[in-house]
């Protein structure tokens, strides 16, 4: 998968693209992550990326024009095909005003060929971008940061761990929270997520649970000891253990998923 982040500030992504799985996959050829200067998009002495909003109030905005012009620099595909899902390729305006970004999302960007993550700062980002530029506006939260640095770089961290063989053990992202192994273990149906080929959203309609809690050497901690469950060697009475370990969980801490 190709990855461009748009951001006035490209230094930022410097440590964090460097480390662990996103790092990796890069090395391995699945992610090609390339990160641009909004500025070299300027043709002003000061490289001025935003200006007073129309209408008065606080803060400065985004200009569009800097921002058309780096989209159109790297190739993509018109708007109206992405829209229309005609193309593997989406451009995500990172908005505390957009949809709510979620693991059944990150399953669906990982199947796209090309992400371009769009990163706002100041007050935000002119609105044509989201209404003739970007694909979909994108939040991670409710909540306000102070740009969308963390934004893309949280999404491409939890979409590059789904691509097909970025993580050492494929089974590690099917067992986790969110993920509709989870699901279909504690309905009784079994079976495994299917491979992430077509067009399709993966965990589409599933209620998700959360994972199971791990536990690692010693197994008598200053006297907390591991459930002997898990000692036993019993591979049954594991996955059952684990099966009411991880709803039992999910009722304590996100009720709001078994309601769904
Ligand atoms: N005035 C905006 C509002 O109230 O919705 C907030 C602008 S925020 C200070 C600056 C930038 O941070 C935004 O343009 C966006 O790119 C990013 N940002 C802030 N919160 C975000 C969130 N929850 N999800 C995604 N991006 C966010």
């Amino acid at each position: 998968m190709k990855a461009d982040i748009v951001t006035i500030f490209p230094d930022f992504f410097r440590g964090p693209l460097e480390y662990g799985i996103t790092r990796r996959a890069q090395e391995m050829g699945l992610a090609e992550i390339r990160v641009h200067d909004l500025r070299e998009f300027t043709h002003d002495r000061h490289r001025t990326v935003d200006d007073r909003p129309f209408g008065g109030g606080e803060g400065m905005v985004l200009k569009p024009e800097p921002l058309f012009e780096c989209l159109e620099s790297i190739g993509l595909a018109p708007r109206e095909e992405r829209l229309a899902r005609r193309v593997k390729q989406s451009v995500v305006l990172l908005s505390a005003q957009g949809q709510r970004f979620s693991q059944k999302v990150a399953a669906e960007f990982a199947l796209l060929e090309r992400i371009v993550l769009v990163c706002g700062r100041y007050e935000g980002v002119d609105e044509r971008v989201a209404e003739y530029l970007a694909t979909e506006e994108i939040s991670v939260g409710d909540y306000v940061l102070s740009g969308g640095e963390l934004p893309a770089m949280l999404i491409i961290d939890a979409v590059t761990r789904l691509i097909p063989g970025a993580l050492g053990n494929e089974a590690s992202s099917q067992n986790e929270s969110f993920s509709a192994v989870h699901d279909k273990e504690a309905r009784g149906t079994g079976g495994a997520r299917p491979a992430p080929t077509g067009g399709k959203p993966l965990i589409e309609e599933c209620t998700t649970l959360l994972d199971f809690p791990h536990y690692t050497r010693p197994a008598d901690f200053r006297g907390w000891k591991v459930p002997d469950v898990l000692i036993g060697g019993n591979h049954a009475e594991v996955a059952n253990w684990r099966r009411a370990a991880a709803l039992e969980k999910t009722q304590r801490n996100r009720p709001d998923l078994l309601l769904r």
